[in-house]
């Protein structure tokens, strides 16, 4: 743990746990291993495929295109209008799939409606799959074989390893079932041998689950859904929300102000989870060159 990543508070309150920093962190080591690679002759490729014209997803998008910029991995982008059929969109996965400079592939979700991103994420190798989301590398997830754990939970599991925060044992609570978020984040958790509940918008009195947690995730998109008397005190509480208010301001799901007053540690909205989830893919299209550099099958 060293002070620049996890700041005490002058007073009594939480720790925040500072993924801004963390990521940044990670930075050096990701481009020292992305210039051993260069000095092999492969340069870690992530292809970056955006569909329509939506605003947050094309932010999302540019940040991990110059995320990649920042460490040496060569990012391509494919930006294509909604009217790109499912039949063109598999067969640009299929170029990227056979193509040998390319180790990573990402297609940014959500999808318009006639895409049908179930086929779209199956279509995707498992072995260029960096944001984990394709069947075969969540059944490997589920019996605890992961190839490429899905970036966002991947980025909570490391912010608590890196906050010497342990996970064996303890009651966690995830609240938020998504496919991509809540249900991985509760199988890395569980395969670390913690209790875990998943809560989620059916729960009946959610905070009689939520109070119960040493650990508790917030995944649901909903501003303000954890108040402070939901929250065991001196528990870790971890905020993977983003909402834009219509002020324009951005926040998680916790009452951040009220929460770290009974907290042991935070992470703040924007600058917690958020950054960790562009670093992990760093991660794994890193170490999926690396896997191909060294021969091994993923
Ligand atoms: P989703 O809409 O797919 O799933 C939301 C989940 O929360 C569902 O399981 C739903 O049942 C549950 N939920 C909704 N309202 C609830 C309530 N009132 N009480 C309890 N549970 C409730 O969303 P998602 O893709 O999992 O994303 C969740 C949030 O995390 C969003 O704010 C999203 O923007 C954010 N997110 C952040 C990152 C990051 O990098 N920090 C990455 C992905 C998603």
């Amino acid at each position: 743990m060293t002070t620049t990543a996890l700041q005490a508070e002058k007073t009594t309150g939480a720790k925040l746990i500072d993924g801004k920093a963390v990521a940044l962190k990670m930075r050096a080591t990701q481009r020292a291993r992305v210039e051993a690679l260069q000095a092999k002759g492969i340069t870690p490729g992530l292809a970056v495929v955006l569909v329509g014209d939506d605003p947050a997803s094309a932010i999302y998008v540019s940040r991990k295109v110059k995320a990649c910029e920042a460490v040496g991995i060569k990012s391509v982008s494919y930006r294509h209008p909604t009217t790109i059929t499912n039949e063109e969109l598999l067969v640009l996965i299929g170029k990227l799939n056979a193509d040998p400079n390319i180790h990573g592939i990402l297609v940014q979700l959500p999808l318009p409606a006639h895409i049908d991103m179930a086929k779209v994420l199956e279509t995707i190798a498992p072995e260029k799959d960096v944001d984990g989301f394709h069947l075969y590398n969540v059944g490997a997830l589920v019996v605890g074989r992961q190839i490429f754990p899905p970036c966002t939970p991947y980025g909570v599991m490391h912010l608590l390893e890196y906050s010497d925060i342990p996970v064996e044992g303890r009651n966690v609570v995830v609240v938020g079932a998504s496919n991509i978020v809540g249900k991985p984040m509760a199988l890395m958790l569980m395969a670390r041998d913690a209790t875990v509940a998943i809560c989620h918008a059916k729960t009946r009195d959610l905070g009689q689950w939520t109070i119960l947690a040493d650990i508790l995730v917030v995944a649901a998109g909903v501003p303000n859904l954890i108040v402070p008397q939901m929250v065991k005190t001196d528990a870790v509480v971890i905020d993977v929300g983003i909402n834009r208010l219509p002020d324009g301001r951005i926040v998680g799901d916790v009452d951040f102000e009220g929460v770290r007053k009974k907290a042991s540690y935070i992470t703040p909205v924007p600058g917690g989870v958020g950054p960790m989830t562009i670093a992990m893919l760093l991660e794994n299209t890193i170490q999926s060159a690396e896997r191909q550099a060294s021969g091994e099958p993923a």
